[in-house]
């Protein structure tokens, strides 16, 4: 048979540890074999970082912008140990936090889900996407602990100096305070990712925040989003069937709950950051979370939620046998394969990734998997476990049987 051939490159981020070992093994198992991969390579490990003084990560990123669409390998965010483990001169900042800067996106993660690992919401059917503004708001706080009595104030200088002064309350004793803020230009792209991806996903959008209470702050998320949506979004929503709906915070959690999955939720930074870790929790398991950057513009960053997995590496460099599950690497690339083959208008390739999408379920319905899904399995066959490049073996032939059917 002769290999899928591709128009534009894919932008490729290697990475490290276990991930970046799967990676190489996902290329050359499921991949290569089918497809005339071409992809711009950047290296994200942490070695080569170092070594090009994180200018890698920042061309990385500006191809994304460039060529449209991106897979990411999950890479070590240093920290003091690793500054050590690595003979860093400098503790580099997290890969993600620097490509998100540059493409201004939203990050829309959702779990991969298989008939006989059950989420423990017993009604939710479809997978629930949570879409996370990942700016401002108390990440980006100024606070104070008042020891004792005194006033508290909001105090805003315009550029021409024009001073507006609120009262934030008259302390009689100790306390503390909080100042936070957003950007309309940052909500505004929270927004346009948000209605581009419900568009491309084809999935109704919710979101909510808390705008009976917050009337200025949380009003103007609200706000931003109603005029975007009229504006631009209402008749494509309309034609393709799906529905923008905003709600109060505390609404939404309970109709999530309540709900059969199948939708884009939106939240506020701090709502993202306690729900998505809610909502994957429910799912099963972080190796099954798949997660993908949009940025307002439409490029696409598609990566896997959880990190390098050092626990497994460490064992893996000993010699030890692990079973490190790839699933949602092997559905960042199938998303970006498929990505790519929709803008460039390759069928094959879009044909590709569906198909092999369904064999790593297929895969894991069967009964073989890795062995963190192990201890979930409730399916009528008794579960094998089997080392990574095992399964991505099995994928292969599951896949096989899908294109000799
Ligand atoms: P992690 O790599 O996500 O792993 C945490 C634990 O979750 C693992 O020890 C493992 O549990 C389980 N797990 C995660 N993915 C798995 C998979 N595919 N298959 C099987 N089990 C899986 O998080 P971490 O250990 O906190 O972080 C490790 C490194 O990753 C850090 O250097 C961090 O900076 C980086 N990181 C990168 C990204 C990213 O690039 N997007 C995101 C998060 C973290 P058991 O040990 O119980 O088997
Ligand atoms: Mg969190």
């Amino acid at each position: 048979m002769e290999k899928i051939k591709m128009t534009t490159p894919l932008v490729e981020l290697d990475g490290d540890e276990m991930t970046r070992i799967l990676w190489s093994d996902i290329k050359e198992i499921l991949l290569k074999p089918y497809i005339e991969l071409n992809t711009l390579y950047f290296d994200l490990g942490l070695p080569e970082r170092e070594r090009t003084r994180d200018q890698v990560t920042i061309d990385s990123a500006h191809a994304i912008e460039q060529y449209g669409v991106g897979v990411k390998c999950a890479t070590i965010t240093p920290n003091a140990q690793r500054v050590e483990e690595y003979k860093l001169s400098q503790m580099w900042k997290s890969p993600n936090g620097t490509i998100r800067a540059i493409l201004d996106g939203t990050v829309f993660r959702a779990p991969i889900m298989v008939k006989g690992i059950s989420p423990v919401v017993k009604n939710w059917k479809a997978p629930i996407t949570i879409a996370r503004h990942a700016y401002g708001d108390v990440y980006k706080c100024v606070e104070h602990r008042a020891e004792g009595p005194g006033k508290a104030e909001l105090v805003f200088t315009a550029a021409d100096g024009t001073e507006t002064r609120h009262t934030i309350f008259d302390f009689a004793g100790p306390g503390v305070l909080q100042g936070q803020y957003n950007t309309d230009a940052s909500i505004t792209s929270f927004a346009h990712s948000c209605f581009r991806y419900a568009i491309a996903s084809r999935q109704d959008l919710w979101f909510a925040t808390k705008d009976t209470i917050s009337k200025k702050y949380d009003h103007r998320f609200k706000d931003i989003f109603a005029e975007i949506f009229e504006k631009e979004y209402a008749e494509q929503f309309k034609k393709l069937g799906i529905e923008y709906f905003y709600t109060l915070i505390d609404d939404a959690v309970a109709r999530v709950v309540r709900s059969q999955g199948g939708f884009i939720w939106a939240c506020k930074n701090y709502d993202g950051d306690v729900m998505s870790d809610m909502v994957s929790t429910a799912f099963g398991s972080l190796a099954m979370m798949t997660s993908v950057l949009v940025s307002p513009s439409g490029k696409y960053e598609y990566e896997a939620a959880h990190g390098t997995v050092t626990r497994h590496y460490y064992q893996y460099l000993k010699g030890q046998e692990t079973s490190t599950n790839p699933m949602a690497t092997l559905f960042a690339w199938t998303g970006a394969l498929r990505k790519r083959g929709e803008l460039d208008a390759i069928p094959a390739l879009i044909a590709f990734a569906d198909n092999m999408e369904k064999a790593s379920i297929a895969t894991i319905e069967g009964g073989t998997m890795t062995k963190d899904l192990t201890s979930l399995w409730e399916g009528d066959v008794p579960a094998r476990t089997v080392n990574s490049r095992a399964f991505l073996c099995a994928i292969r032939d599951e896949f096989e049987k899908f294109r000799n059917a």
